[in-house]
């Protein structure tokens, strides 16, 4: 680990700390609701202050120059902007101070707008008050600040890319091209996600499979790509350059050629021809067709997976033995399998977790699981994929039949406060209940698709117009969300709701209904959240850096999202953030090291007592004993310090000192606060 910034500037050693502030209008939205003259007059009385401005625009570049001359005028030791957040500008003004000459950590911001001017904008006095006590307490620090230097770390060559649907493949080969070597792994025995679940894709009526298998296949033969299905994250280490990411890989119990010629089976391994699943005598409901077809104890998912590689249910299989008979001189089954764990080290990582359907069984009023003829929209998809269970033939589960009428609810479960279903809406619903319609329509000639809907959101580029087609093919459209579906003795449904634009109710006798559930995060989601420290939102989807600038990115340092698992969005927007993520991700990469914030915990070793008890508090194991001069002492390995604080906070003896938010620069600004600055 090396510094950086050795060239930066160190502040010149002055017997008294000087003070700029520079107060920002931020046009009317912090004039417009504070005295910013009144906060600038009082800025000039406060003890240290020997400059104070005020700047419409302290981000623009005029803005920063008056901190860049001001700091050569009147040789100050800090500067105090009091504008918006830190968050949004530190950077554009830590430059400023940089450039005009001052370490760039003696910079400290007052937010005197989002916490301000914002929540008290029909208080003119108390809003200008308060800016007044944000300048003084953020001048207190600014006169106890010291000179930091960011930490260079250098990053690995690697990238982890989890989930393996369209997201995680797109992201992987963008990372694979950049050539950059990438770790693809997948929890399923193959790669492809919900995509490849898909019979059409809107608005285009694609294939879906069809756009999707040369991706798939060229991520599995991309050299640059190491795959691994069946794997999960099973712990991580490290930080943005040097994770340590440990990978369970399930046991599968079928070699790979590769696997088998590494155990000496020459000319061994699976091919995939599928003699094993012929003779094996245990049947189980195929979940990737959501128990609508069978599958044996050794099976693959569908005939496109990726890798070709047969998997055993070890849940399933009685150790009969007959797959490694019908295997034969392959010698691919391995009955005896069990997980293996390895630990990869990568530089920066990519989730791309993708999402589940939300068990639409719990909103009881619609009767998914009590009705055989209510369906969803992903068990739709199966049953209308001419690879599906029913080669193509859309049939009711009740007795095979082909319906002549279906109905689609809409929101099922989505934009719902009853505290069951989702406040969101799942976004790809109407338009995916859209393609469905036409489905039908094209497949069955003379059926009826009826949509029950509360909004069409086509909001994406030709959806508006694939709805004017969809409207044109003859589907009915009923505004109202359902209120109740019935089972009828013949197994019809009836379809109970309000026609929101003709102001009456309505009751329509269906075939089969197919619900547009929604979308929820997955469970292993938040296991892998947990483990990267990425936070989440309240709904549970992951949470990006910046809602607008950032969304690829996460406050975790090198770690980025790609697709739903950030948020409902359909195929075009996943890989549109899964390229983004991919870049973001490549840039530390290639730039081959990343500054660290200097944040990190330091003990001060001459009063360290040597307890020990702060190694335990530290959630990133960033604390060691170790011994100096006969001393057992604490030590801080930096670059894994997180800078949260819990060990200063803890130590009793006052050992450890938080870089930048140390206790006397705390403590100066709580006297600043309750003492008016005067002590
Ligand atoms: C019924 C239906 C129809 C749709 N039709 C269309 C359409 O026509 N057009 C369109 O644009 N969009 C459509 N969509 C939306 C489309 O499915 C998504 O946009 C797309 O699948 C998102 O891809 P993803 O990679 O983010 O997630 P997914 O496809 O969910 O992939 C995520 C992958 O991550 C894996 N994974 C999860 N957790 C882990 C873990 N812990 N470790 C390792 N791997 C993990 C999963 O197994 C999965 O393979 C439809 C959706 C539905 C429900
Ligand atoms: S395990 Fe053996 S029998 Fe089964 S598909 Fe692979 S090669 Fe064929
Ligand atoms: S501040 Fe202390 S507890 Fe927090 S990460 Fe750093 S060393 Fe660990």
């Amino acid at each position: 680990m090396a510094y950086t910034g050795k060239k930066e500037a160190s502040t010149p050693t002055a017997e008294e700390p000087r003070i700029g502030v520079f107060i920002c209008h931020c046009g009317t939205n912090i004039a417009g609701s504070l005295d910013v003259p009144a906060v600038k007059e009082y800025a000039e009385t406060i003890p240290h202050v020997v400059v104070a401005q005020n700047y419409a625009y302290m981000c623009s570049t005029p803005g920063q120059n008056m901190i860049k001359e001001a700091i050569e005028q009147y040789h100050l030791t800090g500067i105090v902007v009091a504008a918006c957040t830190p968050r949004l500008h530190e950077q554009t003004f830590r430059t400023a101070t940089a450039n005009g000459g001052l370490n760039q950590f003696r910079f400290e911001m007052a937010n005197i707008r989002d916490q301000g001017s914002w929540v008290h904008m029909h208080d003119w006095e108390g809003g200008t008050e308060k800016a007044k006590d944000a300048v003084r307490i953020a001048v207190a620090k600014a006169t106890k600040l010291e000179d930091l230097y960011p930490m260079a770390v250098p990053v690995e060559h690697r990238a982890l890319v989890v989930g393996a649907g369209i997201g995680g493949i797109q992201a992987s080969m963008d990372l694979a091209a950049a050539g950059i070597e990438t770790y693809l792994i997948e929890k399923e025995p193959t790669i492809g996600g919900r995509m490849s679940q898909l019979d059409k894709t809107f608005p285009t009526l694609d294939c879906s499979q069809c756009i999707l298998s040369p991706k798939m296949a060229e991520a599995g033969r991309t050299p640059n790509i190491k795959l691994y299905t069946l794997a999960e994250v099973e712990n991580v280490e490290g930080y943005i350059g040097n994770f340590d990411v440990t990978i369970r890989r399930h046991a599968r119990g079928v070699l790979t050629p590769t696997e088998a010629a590494a155990k000496g089976i020459v000319g061994g391994g699976c091919t995939g021809c599928g003699d094993c699943a012929t003779v094996c005598p245990v049947v189980k409901p195929n979940t990737w067709e959501f128990g609508m077809s069978p599958r044996k104890a050794i099976y693959i998912q569908h005939a496109q997976v990726v890798p070709l590689i047969y998997t055993i249910d070890f849940d399933a299989c009685v150790k009969c033995g007959l797959c490694i008979t019908a295997c034969g001189t392959k010698k691919a089954i391995d009955l005896e399998m069990e997980d293996e764990l390895f630990t990869i080290k990568v530089g920066t990582v990519i989730i791309a977790t993708g999402y589940e359907t939300f068990p639409i069984e719990q909103k009881r009023e619609w009767g998914y699981k009590l009705y055989d003829n209510v369906i969803t929209s992903l068990e739709f998809e199966r049953l209308i994929c001419a690879s599906g269970p029913t080669i193509g033939h859309l049939v009711r589960p009740s007795d095979g039949e082909t319906p002549m009428s279906v109905a689609f609810v809409l929101c099922a479960g989505s934009r719902d406060n009853t505290g069951i279903g989702k406040p969101y809406c799942s976004r790809f619903c109407c338009m995916y209940s859209l393609k469905h319609a036409h489905q039908v329509i094209e497949k069955i000639p003379g059926c009826k698709a009826y949509i029950f809907y509360m909004d069409i959101r086509s909001f994406g580029k030709a959806y508006e117009e694939f709805y004017y087609r969809i409207q044109h093919e003859g589907a009915k459209f009923i505004r109202g969300r359902v209120a109740m579906i019935q089972e009828l003795p013949n197994k019809n449904l009836l379809v109970i709701a309000e026609d929101t634009l003709l102001g009456m109710p309505v009751e329509i006798e269906v075939d089969l209904v197919v619900l547009a559930a929604a979308i929820q995060p997955t469970a292993e989601t938040e296991i892998v959240r947990r483990h990267f420290g990425v936070s989440c939102s309240i709904d549970k989807w992951l949470l990006e850096a910046h809602p607008k600038l950032n969304p690829c990115g996460t406050t975790t340092a090198g770690v980025y999202l790609a697709g739903v698992c950030q948020g409902p969005k359909d195929i075009p927007d996943t890989v549109a953030q899964a390229e983004g993520a991919a870049s973001a991700a490549s840039i530390p990469i290639h730039a081959g090291q990343v500054e660290l914030e200097p944040y990190y915990a330091q003990c001060m070793q001459d009063i360290c007592a040597g307890c020990g008890m702060c190694t335990n508090q530290c959630p990133y194991s960033a604390l060691s004993m170790t011994i100096v001069d006969g001393r057992t002492v604490m030590e801080v390995t930096a670059a894994k310090c997180k800078g949260c604080g819990t060990c200063g906070g803890f130590c009793p003896g006052g050992a450890i000192k938080m870089q930048h938010f140390t206790s006397p620069q705390i403590l100066a600004q709580i006297d600043a606060f309750f003492l008016g600055g005067e002590q």
